[in-house]
């Protein structure tokens, strides 16, 4: 009789090229132990090296030959993937991506080590009273204190565990270990899995859901009762109550006892938000964040595949946990950039998370007050179904009020400063009535772009109407088609010689406005400020508190938080993302301005937003001033079309890194050749932009090399895509060169 088992295994290399199933036996006393999702050590190569794998299939049979298949060693993790489904997303997203399936299975399994048990050992007196009472009193009577005082103490609990023993009681674990041989107590050791969760449950009544909430409930629940895998996407403006409407369709979820995944950003991970699904789930929920430790996150992942949780809330990897039968995904915020991973494989978290509910037959909902150009597309071609929430959902709750103050009439009335004259005076007003303020910058967007104080203008590249680069040695580059020029020393429009750089940073800011309001109680929430464990989540508490009267901040402010007193949102500089070197510049740009105007006006009293800028007919803060969503889109979507970028088409971007600048550069020599060649073969079904020099071309001592393909279809880019991939692997050249594959 043959019981042998073999395992099919992708062995962890670091090396990542080999992208190989092997087989090995499973060893008797591992039988019970490896499941489909283990990880285990096994022997590798000549050398018998002891290599980490994964197993992604147990059969038994053995397509080699049984004298040569090795034995398993050991086992690093026995978590058991009850479906394979998990291992097939990792098999998908190694062919959508372009990655080993090593480095996808590494990305879909984020725990691959097992983390010491947190082990808790509960003492609990014996039910025999009498045989307790007489053993107390022949303690007394020798006057053993030690166990007179662990006497009294289970007397008084009957059960305690041993670190209080151990640590207030004074007691050895010699003395617990005899009275266990007397019969006197029992010991018990169990699990305690850590819990990230600091906040408790306490009794909240969720808010009636109104009209809109409710049909939109209801759409969604029908298709979580039929088993339909259907997509949603729901734009929502700020405070319309989506949140509310997130924990209704989990709770329905729940009920069938199937398992629901929160998705949101990282950034908005906050007290509030977990708060709130605490207070519904209790311990049922779980969180998954990128400061916690490798024991929390492993607890989680634990807790996850038993079935000890419900529902899961994190960022981008918390779609890979371990469920069983997952009833519904939700993503919020969906336009967020976060969702993109930017290492290998550079996956898109929406289209994972549709996937997987494909797999389950479970619905996925996209939702946002500004959703992704990219999904309403989509939405309104019918791929997905659109459904709106209006209003805000609170009583008296409206929109804030929006102004645009044009900086260049600032700079004319002889204001030299960051602030208008309106924003300082709506800024003494809100002192005056003890209101709270935000400030936002968004830092990231304009760093090296050059644009005209006077009049507006920015550098931009003549071919592809994106704004161009500042680089140290005094040119102007464009990121997408490489074009130099010199910088320039006076605005080639109005002559002033106001053009430059913007560089005011949030710290600047700060100390102005400490400077124009010297009482005032300001806080500062950056990247600088919020490196520490838990920080964030203190700035956001204070001021929630109203310890602060002004809040300021990079785009880090502006993402769901609810804060009652706010009342006034300055926007400085606003216009300066449209002018990144990236095609969804406007979209960034619009986002971040209805987001920030989002904050203001929560609570009763009515919000006032001001948004700077020295293009003040620019479609896109007309729109975001307007808070108008659909006439954003209509705009956007025609530039889209007539410069020919995703949605309307799709768009594959390469990155080649390497230390050394000529082998890249010889690569890229080759790689032209070849790229001739696929020119020739698709002809107009595609668009090759590059291989260039980017904005990015030096970074960290690397060479980065961009080349954009462009086509009409997904398949076309996925047929060149594995054309690439065999032609790199064939040459010696790309064995020395990082290749980032990314899509959109
Ligand atoms: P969003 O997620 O869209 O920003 P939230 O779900 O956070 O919106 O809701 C905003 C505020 O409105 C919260 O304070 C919430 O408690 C409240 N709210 C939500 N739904 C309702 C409702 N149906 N009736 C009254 N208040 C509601
Ligand atoms: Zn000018
Ligand atoms: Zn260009």
């Amino acid at each position: 009789m043959d019981t042998e088992q073999y395992a099919g295994i992708i062995p962890g290399l670091s090396t990542e090229q080999l992208d190989k199933r092997f087989q090995y036996r499973i060893p008797e006393h591992l039988k019970s132990k490896v499941h489909v999702g283990s990880v285990v050590y096994v022997p590798f190569g000549k050398s018998n090296k002891r290599t980490k794998g994964f197993v992604i299939d147990i059969s038994s049979d053995s397509s080699y030959d049984r004298d040569k298949i090795k034995d398993i060693y050991d086992i690093s993790l026995d978590v058991d993937v009850r479906n394979t489904n998990l291992i097939e997303l990792a098999y998908w997203m190694r062919d959508e991506y372009g990655s080993t399936i090593n480095r996808a299975l590494k990305t879909v399994f984020p725990v691959q080590d097992k983390v010491r048990n947190r082990v808790v050992t509960e003492l609990t007196l014996t039910d025999d009273k009498l045989k307790a009472e007489e053993y107390y009193a022949k303690c007394k009577r020798k006057n053993a204190s030690a166990r007179i005082r662990l006497l009294d103490a289970l007397m008084e609990h009957r059960v305690i565990n041993s670190e209080f023993a151990r640590e207030k009681l004074k007691v050895t674990a010699k003395t617990v270990n005899e009275l266990k041989e007397e019969g006197i107590i029992s010991v018990k050791d169990t699990i305690e899995y850590r819990n990230p969760i600091k906040v408790s449950a306490e009794k909240e009544e969720l808010p009636e859901l109104n009209e809109e909430q409710r049909i939109i409930c209801d759409t969604v629940s029908e298709a979580i009762d039929n088993n339909v895998k259907e997509t949603y996407l729901i734009h929502g403006i700020t405070g319309s109550g989506k949140t509310r409407v997130y924990i209704e369709l989990i709770k329905n979820v729940v009920a069938k006892g199937r398992k629901a995944i929160m998705l949101i950003p990282e950034i908005a991970l906050t007290y509030q938000t977990v708060k709130r699904f605490v207070n519904v789930f209790g311990e049922r929920v779980s969180v998954l964040n990128s400061k916690m430790s490798p024991g929390e996150r492993y607890d989680q992942f634990l807790r996850a595949s038993n079935g000890d949780i419900d529902v899961m809330i994190g960022p981008r990897s918390a779609v890979f946990t371990p469920f069983d039968n997952i009833g519904i995904i939700v993503v919020d915020e969906e336009h967020e950039e976060s969702y993109k991973n930017e290492n290998t494989p550079c996956y898109d978290t929406r289209e994972v998370a549709k996937f997987i509910t494909g797999k389950y037959n479970a619905p996925l909902v996209l939702a946002s007050a500004t959703p992704s150009v990219k999904s309403y597309y989509r939405a309104l071609k019918g791929e997905y179904k659109l459904l709106t929430l209006s209003k805000r959902a609170k009583v008296g709750g409206e929109l804030a009020e929006v102004h645009i103050t044009d900086m260049r009439e600032e700079l004319k009335a002889g204001n030299k400063t960051i602030f208008s004259r309106s924003l300082i005076e709506s800024l003494s007003e809100r002192l005056a009535d003890k209101e709270q303020s935000m400030l936002f910058l968004n830092k990231r967007g304009y760093l090296g772009i050059i644009s005209c104080r006077e009049c507006g203008h920015v550098i931009k590249c003549p071919h592809c109407d994106i704004s161009m680069t500042y680089h140290k040695n005094g040119t102007l580059v464009c990121h997408y088609c490489d074009t130099v020029i010199n910088n320039v020393k006076v605005c080639p429009k109005c002559g002033s010689k106001y053009i430059a750089g913007f560089r005011a940073g949030t710290e600047k800011i700060e100390q102005e406005i400490k400077k124009a309001f010297p009482t005032a109680r300001v806080l500062r929430m950056d990247r600088d400020t919020t490196s520490r464990k838990g920080s964030h989540d203190k700035i956001i508490e204070e001021y929630a508190n109203g310890d602060a009267d002004i809040l300021v901040g990079t785009q880090m402010i502006v993402k769901g938080h609810d804060f009652e007193n706010c009342t006034l949102v300055g926007v400085l500089a606003a216009d300066m993302t449209l002018f990144t070197s990236s095609y969804t510049a406007s979209e960034r740009t619009f986002q971040l301005i209805t987001q920030s105007a989002g904050r203001a006006g929560r609570g009763e009293k009515k919000g006032d937003v001001y948004i700077q800028t020295y293009d003040p007919e620019n479609p896109v803060i007309i729109a975001a001033a307007a808070q108008n969503y659909e006439m954003f889109y209509a705009e956007e979507i025609k530039h889209r079309e007539m410069l020919n970028f995703p949605p309307i088409c799709k768009m594959a971007t390469y990155t080649f890194v390497s230390e050394n600048a000529d082998i890249l550069s010889k690569a890229m020599d080759k790689l032209r050749d070849k790229l001739n060649t696929i020119s020739k073969k698709y002809g107009k079904d595609i668009d090759i932009l590059g291989p260039n020099r980017g904005s990015g071309y030096k970074l960290k001592d690397e060479f980065n090399i961009k080349l954009i393909i462009k086509s009409k279809t997904d398949k076309i880019l996925k047929e060149i895509k594995n054309d690439l991939e065999k032609y790199t692997d064939s040459e010696e050249i790309f064995r020395k060169i990082h290749i980032l594959f990314n899509k959109e």
